[in-house]
Formats: C-alpha cells, sequence, structure tokens
C-alpha cells in the first residue's frame, strides 16, 4: 500500500488554498515514506487529502499529483502527460520548439520537458519525478516517438533535492544541436551545452510580438543566442545585441547566418557597462530590449533586484528616441507584476520620459499558469513606448 505522510494543518491549508507544494515544517509524520515516494496525505485522523510526491531533503516536502484515491500509476502518469501535450496542439501549434510538459503547470510538479524538433529534454527536479525518470521515458517513446531523448538533470535545484547533477542521453541518437523554425526564424539549440535545456522558450510568443513594434536602430540587451536579435532584425535597420557569454554568442552568430541577416552586430560585455557607455557616448535606438536574468531568485534579493531593474531601465529610456519602444522583462518571480510596473513608472520619472503601456505579457502559453499557484507567473514582458 502507498506510504501515508501525515500533514499539520497548514499542510491542510495549503491544499485547500489551491497550492501544490507543502513545505517540511507542515509535515506532522514522514517515518513511513522514503525518499522520492508517491505517498497519501493524511491528517492525524486519518482523514484523506490526497496523493503526492514526498522528498526527504527539501524545504517543499511534499508536492500535490492529485486529490483523488485512484492510484498514481503509470497509467495516470500518462495520461497527464497526454493531456499536456493535447494542451500545446492549441496553444503552440506550428511551433517546432516548445515546453511539453511545464511541471506545476501541468499538475506535474518537478517535471520539465522541452521539445525541440525531434528531440525532447527532460528535467526531473524532485526526488520523486527522478524516480519515475524510466517510466517518463518509455511514455514519451510511446506517445511521441521522438528521435532522441537527453536529460539536463544540471539544474541548481538538484543538488537541494540531494540529487546529483547529470547531463546525457537517456534514449535514441545523440543530438546536441538543432535547427528548429520559431515565428518563421531558424534557431540552432546546443541542448547539451546551452542555459537551461537550451533555450528560453517562454519567449516564443513575446519574441512575435516585439516584432510588431521594431523599428530603426535596435538594441538587444542579454541577447543570449539572439532570441530577440534574431526574430526582429528584419524590421530594423540595423542590431546592437550585447551578451556576456562567448558561448551564446558563438551561436548567436550561427542563427544570424541560418537567417541570411547581415545587419546585427554582436557585443560580448556587460550589459551595465555597456549600457553606462553607450549613454554616455549620446547613442540613440528606436528599439531597445532588455532580457536579464532572474535578479531575485529569492525574496530577500528583491530590493537590489528593482535597483537593477531601475538602473538598466533608466539608461534605456535615456536612449531611446522619442516614439521609441521598450521592451523590458523581469523573469523574477519575486518581483511581482506590480513590483516591476512601479520601479519602471519612477524610472520613467527620472528619466523625464512619460511611458505608455503598449502590452503587458507575461510567458508563452505553453507555459502555463495556475491561479492559486503564483510561482508559476514568473515572467513579465512589458511592451512600452516612450513619449
Ligand atoms: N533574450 C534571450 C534570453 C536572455 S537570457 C532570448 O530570447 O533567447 C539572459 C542572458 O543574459 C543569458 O544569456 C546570460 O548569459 C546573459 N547575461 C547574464 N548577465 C549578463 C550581463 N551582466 N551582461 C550581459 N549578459 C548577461
Amino acid at each position: 500500500m502507498t506510504p501515508a505522510v501525515i500533514i499539520a494543518q497548514r499542510g491542510i491549508e495549503r491544499i485547500l488554498s489551491g497550492h501544490l507544494w507543502i513545505y517540511r515544517s507542515d509535515v506532522a509524520d514522514a517515518s513511513e515514506a522514503q525518499p522520492g515516494d508517491v505517498v497519501r496525505l493524511i491528517d492525524r485522523k486519518k482523514h484523506f487529502w490526497g496523493q503526492a510526491l514526498y522528498s526527504s531533503k527539501s524545504q517543499i516536502a511534499l508536492r500535490l499529483l492529485t486529490r483523488e484515491r485512484r492510484e498514481f500509476d503509470r497509467a495516470f502518469l500518462a495520461e497527464r502527460i497526454a493531456q499536456a501535450a493535447a494542451f500545446r496542439e492549441r496553444v503552440a501549434a506550428g511551433a517546432e520548439a516548445y515546453r511539453l510538459v511545464a511541471s506545476e503547470g501541468d499538475l506535474l510538479p518537478s517535471l520539465v520537458i522541452d521539445r525541440y524538433g525531434g528531440c525532447l529534454v527532460l528535467q526531473t527536479l524532485s526526488q520523486g519525478m527522478d524516480k519515475l525518470k524510466p517510466t517518463i521515458v518509455e511514455i514519451l517513446q510511446e506517445q511521441f516517438s521522438p528521435g532522441s531523448i537527453l536529460e539536463r538533470n544540471d539544474a541548481a535545484v538538484r543538488p537541494l533535492e540531494g540529487l546529483p547533477v547529470l547531463k546525457g542521453v537517456l534514449a535514441g541518437e545523440p543530438a546536441s544541436q538543432v535547427v528548429v523554425e520559431e515565428n518563421g526564424v531558424k534557431f540552432c539549440y546546443d541542448l547539451m551545452g546551452g542555459q537551461k535545456t537550451g533555450g528560453f522558450l517562454d519567449q516564443r510568443e513575446n519574441r512575435a510580438a516585439a516584432r510588431a513594434y521594431a523599428r530603426g536602430r535596435m538594441l538587444d540587451g542579454f541577447c543570449y543566442t539572439g532570441g530577440f536579435a534574431v526574430t526582429l532584425a528584419r524590421q530594423c535597420e540595423s542590431v546592437i545585441a550585447v551578451e556576456s557569454s562567448a558561448e551564446a554568442l558563438a551561436l548567436a552568430r550561427r542563427n544570424q547566418d541560418l537567417n541570411h541577416l547581415a545587419n546585427i552586430e554582436w557585443r560580448e560585455a556587460n550589459c551595465f557597462d555597456f549600457l553606462k557607455a553607450a549613454d554616455h557616448d549620446g547613442q540613440r535606438f528606436d528599439t531597445v530590449v532588455l532580457d536579464p536574468p532572474p535578479f531575485a531568485r529569492q525574496k530577500s534579493n528583491l530590493e537590489s533586484a528593482l535597483r537593477g531593474y531601475k538602473e538598466l531601465n533608466l539608461r534605456a529610456l535615456k536612449m531611446l528616441n522619442p516614439g521609441g519602444i521598450l521592451i523590458t522583462c523581469s523573469c523574477s518571480f519575486h518581483v511581482g507584476e506590480v513590483d516591476f510596473l512601479e520601479a519602471i513608472a519612477s524610472t520613467a520619472l527620472d528619466a523625464h520620459r512619460t511611458v505608455g503601456v503598449v502590452e503587458r505579457r507575461t510567458q508563452s502559453r505553453d507555459h502555463p499558469i495556475l491561479l492559486t499557484v503564483p510561482e508559476t507567473h514568473y515572467l513579465k514582458c512589458l511592451i512600452l513606448r516612450a513619449m
């Protein structure tokens, strides 16, 4: 029988609030459970509350899988994966690279599966999901017959679960670099060496949206492998794209060539330094994209994160020509949308610019947001007009 974990009142309240995580401090007794088990959640009176993945190490001790009593077996897991895939047929139709399974957003907490053409890239980010890895690989082969399945289990959260840092081929042909089309533009992704699972798929829809406004002289700050720069280049006279990683820029150059573009200048630099120098030189742009890495990985970093966003956006606003477009992003969950809007508003005042909101966007729809799990809404992307 499935082992039981007794949860305290606060754990029950978490479930009732619609969240999927129960913290270690809200577990009353987990002595029956082994690391990574699927467990039954009960209270002290033996009332059943659901089934969850148990972790013996993480602060998130329990990740809710279902409120149902039905055994969480292979068929149940396969059904959840199929449901996630069916949703992608509606929100990522025609896309060759997208997130097939987005963890909590698909009620499969700590499981990420990204599709890059015929290649699936997997992350199992908790003890429980990691234990299910062989079953997940079988299900993926049955449902999608991919050319290859890779794992990018080198994410920083794995050691917090007591799990090893790994990457490699789980099934099929070893495939590292794949070329896929996105929004009519070709991108080469490095699935083994790139950041995350190779690409920032959460910005796919924002790259397409931004293209509608891009023009003139453009700056792509924190360009990675050229996601925004390459997508927007045809709309612009010239693009300067800034990135600190030489490996990312090597691929960015390749992406420029794949799309027969000649108007992008790549700069290996710290974006903060670059913006400061460009501002002092009196440079002007018509379109600026800012897509920095997360500045607040913890709540305690909120203040310093906001200072970072303000500095970047102040420089950008000062350098924008009248009527210029600023596409500015934050992927720090701890910086809420309101915090971000307020930070940009006060920055606009400092820059003596009146700023209009053209679009208030978030992550692409293949990274679903759950209303009762705030952590699933992490990306903010504002498209602004500086008057
Ligand atoms: N816009 C990209 C994704 C950007 S991710 C896309 O659409 O694909 C953020 C990038 O910022 C990463 O590639 C990271 O290497 C880079 N980066 C982090 N700190 C930086 C800094 N201080 N200066 C320049 N680039 C930086």
